[in-house]
Formats: structure tokens, sequence, C-alpha cells
């Protein structure tokens, strides 16, 4: 029975772009996801952006824009980090959309005409107002003490430390984040969801302890019931009544019957996944109210352990009591550390630019890859380590995966026009291994180990390592009548890696794609590796599927190192940026120098590149570096008032030549190339040097240079 699926991400707050502590959480549901559907699910897979209360106000007004100018434009560039991640989100919507507004209203109507008793009451509090800015004073404007466990420099909603929930005067010596002065407190009427009331804490006692919720996620939540005295003295008291209003001025969504009163940003917050899904519904001429009527429909929130509070106890609570459907889980996740940095947390900064990554041609499923092969199903947290991160991809997914196809797929290509031959016996036990594998790795996946299913699928293609190792392919091709064992083995390696990609395929949907077309397949699924290829099947030429991730690149992402400078792409094609780099390759014997043909380009493309004829007239060593020499180019340029000039362009070939050996010769200059700016200096240009993509074994850099006659300024055409 196909399951009905509506899963989302924790809504982003739209004060900023993207770090990767979303990018993280976008990949794990999205791993999900993409499982899911290929077990032949329906899912609706919904994000929006998170837009209002009072930080977005403030944030907007200090950039002369309204608020909803401010978040338009924040959701403008939602769009290259998700598809550049290859984040399959069916919809991304907004929290100041017309379907939120309506719900927010509609969800509080309902709670406060509860049939049972409202279980919303309004309260005169008292609320702390910035006496020099003459507003009242926004929760994550108010900073000072944890009142529970007296962590300095928290705000005034929620500790980060502890996680604990609080109202902002609860907070010991706070002060005004906005002016730095001491708030003081004035009157104001607030309205407020009433958790306290016995049937929030029994449905909430019973929903949070029913064994749906992730264990450690379980015990935290059951804390927050009990009356407990605390070590510095003071009392907890169990669920509290939650403030749902603010005053005006705010951006939010208006309470209705209250005018100037608005909807604490974090009511409908959450409801915006509604909106997101009522919105996508809508598009597609569905039903909303019958697709939540559903009785089999699943509704599932991947989240960070920061906002378990809001997800635990608040949003069922208003769910249930509005009369709506509670989630079926909330899927709690860990922070992301960086190299044992800091924390990625959703207020604060970011080591890791995700945009940067992708910027600087860094293919996005490597880092899919590596954070899946770290991610269980444990509200743990997980740290990237630029090492292990290059052991993982290079050994594990290069090494271990995408090469069993690199070996096996040219010999069927050169030598048996691409069909695969009969399997075999000692291959058809390898397979069977591999097809018995699946069961694991569904379950793996459908509990979100996906550590697990990773680990096991490479036990696999260790198994499949050793098969080719043993048989040895590029022998048996030296040898006289072996044909038929050759393309018996290496079919044998094909189907295993048809077999192998289809694990990974909820991982590396990109990578799995370009298998598919070049095995000649049907999109893969569980059920469909079941049935192996059959002999005569024939499969396309092998392109490279993958590069190797290379030490200068990671420098490059977490800071300035020499010789390399970031290849300035389109941030609209991530794709096309994974596979042009000129950066790095993987190495194989087999292509010509050592490196397979790029994709082609039009004559368009190549006209793009202006090359020119340039002379060398002066070169110089660069202090400080081993790899580098500064070249001064004569290529044929003048400026305003007509004198030659010169550029200067700094090239890696210190290895190859000495300074003095290379004035006076002529070169190719590519001079149309932007400036980029290096830790020695400015780079006006690059000069062709030709080389082996296996440095360790074929080293050698050659520049180019023209026929005599040729002369500086001349365009190579
Ligand atoms: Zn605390």
């Amino acid at each position: 029975m196909p399951r009905q699926l509506f899963v989302t991400t924790a809504l982003p707050y739209a004060n900023g772009n993207f770090h990767i502590g979303h990018i993280m959480e976008y990949i794990q549901a999205d791993i999900w996801v993409r499982f899911q559907r290929m077990q032949g699910h329906a899912v609706d897979f919904c994000c929006a952006d998170d837009t209002h209360g009072a930080p977005i106000m403030i944030a907007a007004d200090k950039v002369g824009k309204t608020p909803q100018q401010f978040v338009t434009d924040i959701a403008a560039g939602r769009k290259q980090y998700l598809d550049g991640f290859h984040i399959s989100f069916d919809n991304w919507h907004s929290t100041d959309a017309p379907e939120n507004h309506e719900l927010a209203r509609q969800i509080y109507r309902d709670l406060r005409d509860n049939a049972d008793g409202s279980l919303i009451e309004s309260k005169t509090i008292e609320q702390f107002f910035d006496p020099e800015k003459n507003m009242f004073l926004p929760d994550r404007f108010i900073k000072g003490e944890c009142p529970k466990c007296h962590s300095k420099d928290q705000y005034g909603d929620n500790c980060e430390v502890c996680g604990a929930v609080y109202a902002p005067t609860d907070l010991i010596n706070p002060f005004s984040a906005l002016s730095g002065a001491t708030p003081v407190l004035k009157h104001s009427e607030h309205f407020f969801f009433k958790l306290s009331d016995p049937r929030c804490v029994d449905f909430l006692s019973q929903w949070t302890q029913d064994g749906k919720l992730q264990p450690e996620v379980a015990n935290k939540v059951k804390e927050w019931f009990s009356v407990r005295t605390n070590p510095d003295g003071s009392t907890s008291e169990g669920l509290g009544d939650w403030d749902i209003s603010r005053d005006a001025p705010y951006f939010g969504i208006e309470i209705p019957d209250a005018p100037g009163k608005y909807f604490y940003v974090w009511l409908d917050a959450p409801i915006g996944y509604l909106a997101s899904l009522k919105n996508l519904l809508k598009k597609r001429g569905q039903n909303y109210d019958a697709y939540m009527a559903n009785p089999a429909l699943e509704q599932y929130h991947f989240i960070g352990k920061d906002i378990v509070t809001f997800h635990t106890l608040f949003w069922p609570a208003t769910l249930h009591f509005s009369g709506r459907k509670t989630p079926d889980n909330v899927f709690v996740h860990g922070f992301l550390t960086v190299n044992n940095g800091e924390k990625m947390s959703k207020s604060r900064g970011t080591g890791l630019d995700p945009l940067k990554y992708l910027d600087l041609g860094m293919n996005p499923e490597w880092l899919r890859y590596y954070l899946a092969a770290k991610l269980s199903a444990r509200n743990e947290d997980i740290d990237f380590n630029a090492d292990d991160f290059m052991a993982r991809v290079n050994s594990d997914l290069i090494g271990k995966f995408v090469n069993i196809a690199s070996r096996a797929a040219g010999f069927l290509t050169k030598r048996f026009e691409g069909k695969l031959g009969a399997v075999p016996a000692d291959g058809a036990a390898l397979l069977e291994l591999l097809r018995l594998g699946h069961t694991v790795v569904e379950r793996m996946y459908e509990e979100r180990e996906y550590a697990k299913a990773l680990r096991e699928t490479m036990l696999l293609a260790d198994k499949v390592n050793a098969y080719v190792d043993a048989n040895k392919p590029w022998e048996l091709a030296k040898q006289e009548g072996m044909d038929e064992r050759l393309q018996g083995v290496c079919t044998v390696c094909i189907k295993a890696f048809r077999i192998l990609t289809c694990y990974l395929k909820p991982v590396l949907p990109e990578l799995a794609l370009q298998v598919e077309s070049f095995l000649n397949i049907a999109p893969l699924s569980f059920a469909t590796i079941t049935t192996l290829l059959p002999a005569g099947h024939v499969i396309g030429n092998y392109q490279h599927l993958m590069q190797r991730v290379t030490p200068e690149q990671l420098d490059a992402l977490f800071g300035v190192k020499e010789d390399v400078a970031p290849v300035t792409q389109a941030r609209a094609a991530p794709k096309k940026v994974a596979t042009s780099s000129p950066a790095v390759v993987v190495s194989d014997p087999n292509a010509p120098g050592g490196e397979a043909l790029a994709p082609v380009i039009s004559i368009d493309d190549f006209a793009k590149i202006d090359l020119r004829i340039a002379k060398i007239v002066a070169c110089e060593v660069v202090e400080g570096s081993s790899k580098l020499l500064r070249l001064t180019l004569d290529a044929g340029e003048k400026d305003a008032d007509g004198n030659p000039t010169t550029r200067h362009v700094l090239s890696g070939i210190a290895s190859a030549y000495q300074p003095q050996d290379l004035v006076g010769e002529f070169t190719v200059l590519v001079a149309n190339l932007a400036p980029r700016k290096m830790k020695f200096g400015m780079s006006e240009g690059m000069v062709l040097a030709a080389s082996h993509a296996d440095e360790a074994t074929q080293p050698g850099i050659y520049l180019l240079s023209p026929w005599p006659g040729a002369i500086p300024g001349m365009r190579i055409h």
C-alpha cells in the first residue's frame, strides 16, 4: 500500500541566508523523502520562510526596506542553495502568505471557542519596555542570565544552553539588546494559550510519552512536566501558560477581535507548514480539507534540538485543541559543528559557508554523502572535519564505489560493443549477496540510520572490489582466449554497480541519474534491483561520474591559502560548476592525459574565452611560495595615452622553470579571465600549460608557446 506522507523541515527565519546547519537538516530530510519516493510512496515535502516578528521588522528598518520587501528579497536567494544541494522540496512558501494569515486566525478562533472551554485567556502583564527606543522589547532583544541554568547572555524567550523556555521577565540582570538600556516594566494586555490547563497536560503527557519520540527527546520533554526544585533553590512549575500575543508595532498576523495585538511569531510559524502544503495543493487543484481528513495521512517534521519545546508541546497542543491532526512524529537532530568548532545554531554564525562551497565548484553530493555517513536517528551533534571529509569521499565514495564502474565499463565498450555477457558462477553468488543487502539498507533508511545504511553499502562494495582484484580484468584483457571470462567479470561488476547505485540513490540523486543514463536503464528503485539486467543488454560509454576532493579546495573553503583562487561560476548553475571545474580531476589511466574529456561545448562557449599571444618580459620567484612564479606579460596592450602596458600573472609553474629561462619567451594568455586576488597579490589572467592528471607518477608542467612569427596581442582562434 503506498503511504501518503507530509514532510517538513523547520522554517528558516527570514533574516539572513542559509548556513550549513540549515543545509544539513534539508539534506537529512531530503534523503528520507527521496527514499520514500523510491519506495513508491506519495510524499509532499514542504517548507517556507518564517517571516514574522520584531527582529525582521528591526532588520528591515535598518536597511530602509518594508518587512515585506525584506523577506521577499531573502526568499529570492533561497533557490540557489536548494537547487545547489539537490533538495527536492515540492513547495517553498512564506508565513506572510494569505494561507497562513487565514489558517492562523482560524486556529486561534478554534482554540478560543473550544467547546469544552476556551484555551485562550487574556491577562494584563508587565512587559519590558525600552525607554530609549520607546517600544516594547521583543524577546530576542532582551538578553540576560538564564533563570534555570544561569548561563549568561541568553535571549528573552529561550535558553540556548539548557533549552529552557521562559518569559523575558524571568531573566536575571536583563538589558536591551537594541540600546543597552536597562528595560523598564510597563503594563499591557496579552493573550495566553493555557498550556497549564489539565486537558493540555493530560494530552501532552500522553502524546510525548507514547513511544513515538526519540527516547532521548521524550526524556528531556518529560522534565518540563514536573514540579521540581532547581539547584539554586528555586522551583520549576511544570507547564506554564504560553504568551502568544505581542503589541504593535509588530510584523505579523493581527489577532481576530483584538486590534493592535499580533500573534507572537512562534504561534504562526509552524502553522506555516500547513500553509505551505495548502498552497501546494491549491496549485495542483487538490482540496486541502479533504487531504488533511485522510486518516492514513502521516505528518513528520524534521527539526533541530533547539526548537523541541515548540514542536513537542505548543505545536501538538495547538493542533489537537483546535480540532486538527497532530504530527505522527517529530525527528530531532543535533547541531553540526565544523572542525570541532562552535555549534551552528539557528541564530548564530557559520564556519562552513554553503554558497562558498558551491562557488568553489565543490560537488554537492560530496557533502550529502559525508553528512549521511555521519547521521543517525539519534539527537546527537555531528562534526564536519575537513580531513575526514576528504578521506570518506575520496577513499569510500570514489575509491570503493565509483571506481567499480570505471574499472569494468571500458573493457565492455572497447571489446564487446558495450554488451553484458553471461554471469559466471562465482559472480552470481556475489550478486545474490548484494541483492540480499537491500532489506537491511531499506530498514536503515526508513529508520533514518543513514550512517548504517552507507556502512552496509560500503561493505558490499568492498566485496565487489575484492572480486575485481581477484579476477584482474586488466590482465584477462591481455591474455589469449580469455574474452568470455573478461566479459563475464566485467558484467558482474556492472550489475553489482547498479545495485550499489540503487542503495546510494537517496543520498546521491544526481550521480544515480548519470549512472541510469550510462547503463541505459530505467530509474532505479529497491523494487527493481531484484531483477538483474539480461545478457546482451548494452551499456553506454563510461564518463567520469565524480571527481576527487583536493586539499586545495578545502583550504579555499575554510580560509585563504596560497595558489588557490575560487573558480568563479554562475551561481544559477551549480551542476555545471561541479563538472567543469579545472581545479581537480580524478586520474584515469585509460583516458588521454589521464583524464576524461570535458563535456562538449558550443563554438559560442569557446568564443567567450579570449586567448592572446603574450611575451614574458620579466619573471621572478614569489617570496614565500614554492609553487608560484610572477610573470610580467606584454600582450600588445596600451593604456589610454597609447603607452604600452603589461600584466602580472601568478602561475603555478615554479617546479618546472627557472625565472631567467622564461624571460623573452612567448606563451598563451587567457586575456579575459577576471582578475583574482590571491594570497601573494593580484593575478590578471592565466597562462596555459599542460600536465598529466596523475601528477604522482607522471609529473611535469609544460608551458605552451606559439611557432615563430606570432607577436604579442594576436588572438588565438
Ligand atoms: Zn539555561
